[in-house]
């Protein structure tokens, strides 16, 4: 399989590997939104959030509040972001389940998705359609 991020597991690119146990790898981003961002990965390799186990989601989200901990306290930052991109339509270029931590202070010029209200009666049925489908 040509899985970047399971060659950077493997050892076969080189990355900056800032935390490591037997199921997690976090490295830091190549193009990072602040430095210091990082990606918290699966060993076991699954395309995104919804072929993960739960095992695998237990520990990628356990590990979280330590490596954005260091993060912040290493770098001197104040928040931070978390995110997935999961799926192409959502910007997920690597196939390869990864959570996005970027570090954050005030100022930084970075900007959140956009919202807009929904139309009247809208959000009922929107919301309806979702429970529908569980
Ligand atoms: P995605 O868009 O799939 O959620 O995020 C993939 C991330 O991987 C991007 O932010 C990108 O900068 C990063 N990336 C791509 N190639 C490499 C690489 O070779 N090494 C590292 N460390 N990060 C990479
Ligand atoms: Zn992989």
């Amino acid at each position: 399989m040509d899985c970047l991020f399971c060659k950077i597991i493997n050892r076969e690119v080189p990355a900056e590997i800032i935390y490591e146990d037997e199921s997690i790898i976090c490295f830091l981003d190549i193009n990072p939104s602040n430095p210091g961002h990082a990606l918290v990965v699966p060993k076991v390799h699954c395309e995104n959030l919804l072929d993960a186990s739960g095992e695998t989601l237990r520990s990628l989200i356990s590990i979280v509040p330590k490596i954005s901990r260091a993060i912040m306290s290493g770098l001197n930052y104040d928040a931070f972001n978390f995110s997935v991109n999961n799926g192409a339509a959502a910007g997920q270029i690597i196939s390869h389940l990864h959570f996005h931590i970027v570090p954050r202070r005030e100022g930084d010029g970075h900007k959140l998705f956009g919202g807009k209200p929904y139309e009247p009666g809208e959000i009922e049925q929107v919301a309806e359609k979702i429970k529908a489908a569980f």
